[in-house]
């Protein structure tokens, strides 16, 4: 239907089941005449006269009295839209398009447009279904290995069940929207770019009426919502991607006349100590010393589950600085299908000695055992360069290939010339 960080709103705008046969009524000029002639009012009829004249047409041109279906059933959409003053509304002025898509007008993209910012996925408030609300849920790497029920309390907005929604007795027509509950809204979608849209009035909560201060329900303080607590249950699946959205449908916020929006639940899997996850793989580093990288090593690692593993090399086996070796299936479970499982690749890095803490004896001894220099034939040289620490800093970078303007006379003083320096005048 549209794409965005949301993904998919089953029920889509709530209009499903009502004059979906209709979707090819989408001319240039707005057709907001039809239900009114199929129902034999006129548009400025109240409630009450639409509630009349379908009742009439509907004894007549029931299908069980052998009328047509089909008609029937378009008798009875004019009828549910035409009797809800905030559908009527969005008739009077942007046809079915407008109904079906609950505000503003022209085609579809435009309609899609007024509810979502730049194409981000955000929603904004339509007069018929509240947007969508998100909220993240940190979860261990231990718990997405296991999967789990996390139980999460949730506060949110439900029509006051005090008054039932309409926030007191003795209603006053709200001045803000002059009584018809909606309001023209101005949103930037981009630098200079506005999008207009119609949405509920802020002043009244969409209905058009304001209460007297006496009057006002006590249970919500003609609020005509209250604040609920909800646990939410989210049910953590074993392998589950970090960011994953879980939706909540129906548990964001509601006010009267408007549905209640969806949750979002958007797991963050937190950093993990040991474990780095990529896909169903797990990645780690391991320290070990040379002697340990020339002789074999074992050692044991925590595992997600609580388990302890105990690794070791293979006899005779040596392990070269950054190698990296892998355990199979010790990975995270795959997600969707938490029989298969990844593998744990281990990074080795290797602790050398330190400088003299070998012995000349010793350097001697290790000569014998492990393999000498390469032989290389020995060429004729001036003299011996040592070899000195590496500086970022003193890398000669200039693209020129001349000299590093920063560069000054102290700084190319007892280098021992091992650098690559450039002629010098
Ligand atoms: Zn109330
Ligand atoms: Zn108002």
């Amino acid at each position: 239907m549209f794409s965005g960080g949301f993904r998919g709103f089953p029920g889509g705008f709530p209009f499903g089941g009502m004059g979906e046969e209709e979707s090819s009524n989408s001319q240039a000029e707005v057709d907001n005449k039809t239900l009114y002639e199929l129902l034999g009012v006129a548009p400025q009829s109240t409630t009450d006269d639409v509630k009349k004249a379908f009742r009439k047409k509907a004894i007549k041109e029931h299908p069980d009295k052998g009328g047509d279906p089909e008609k029937f059933k378009k008798l009875t959409e004019a009828y549910e839209i035409l009797s809800n003053p905030e559908k009527k509304d969005l008739y009077d002025r942007f046809g079915m398009e407008g109904v079906k898509n609950g505000g503003g007008g022209g085609d579809m993209g435009d309609i899609f447009s007024h509810f979502f910012g730049g194409g981000g996925g955000r929603r904004e408030q339509g007069p018929k279904k509240m947007k969508a609300k998100m909220r993240e849920q940190q979860v261990t790497l231990e718990e997405v290995f296991e999967g789990k029920m996390i139980h999460l309390t949730h506060k949110r907005k439900r029509v006051c069940d005090g008054c039932e929604g309409k926030g007191g007795a003795n209603a006053k027509t709200c001045t803000t929207c002059k009584g018809r509950g909606m309001v023209q809204k101005l949103q930037m979608i981009g630098p200079g770019m506005y999008s207009q849209s119609t949405g509920p009035c802020n002043d009244c909560g969409g209905d058009g009426t304001i209460f007297p201060e006496k009057d006002r329900c006590k249970k919500c303080k003609g609020n005509k919502v209250i604040d609920q607590e909800k646990v939410i249950e989210i049910p953590l699946e074993r392998g589950v991607p970090d960011e994953h959205d879980y939706q909540f449908y129906g548990e964001s916020d509601e006010v009267p006349g408007v549905m209640a929006g969806d949750l979002y639940i958007r797991i963050k899997i937190k950093k993990h100590d040991v474990y780095e996850r990529k896909g169903a793989d797990l990645f780690m580093n391991k320290k070990i010393t040379l002697v340990e990288a020339l002789t074999g090593t074992q050692f044991t690692l925590k595992f997600l589950d609580g388990t302890n593993l105990h690794i070791s090399t293979k006899p005779g086996e040596i392990i070269s600085p950054a190698q990296v070796k892998t355990v199979k299936k010790k990975g995270m479970p795959c997600y969707k299908d938490a029989m298969s499982e990844g593998d744990l690749h281990i990074k080795f890095e290797i602790e050398f000695p330190l400088p003299g803490q070998i012995k000349s004896d010793q350097i001697e001894q290790l000569k014998k055992v492990l393999p000498g220099p390469k032989q290389q034939a020995k060429l004729e040289a001036k003299k011996t360069l040592f070899l000195e620490d590496y500086d970022e800093t003193h890398v000669n970078s200039n693209p020129e290939g001349g000299k590093k303007d920063e560069e000054d006379d102290d700084d190319e003083r007892g280098h021992g010339g091992q650098r690559v320096q450039c002629a010098q005048q």
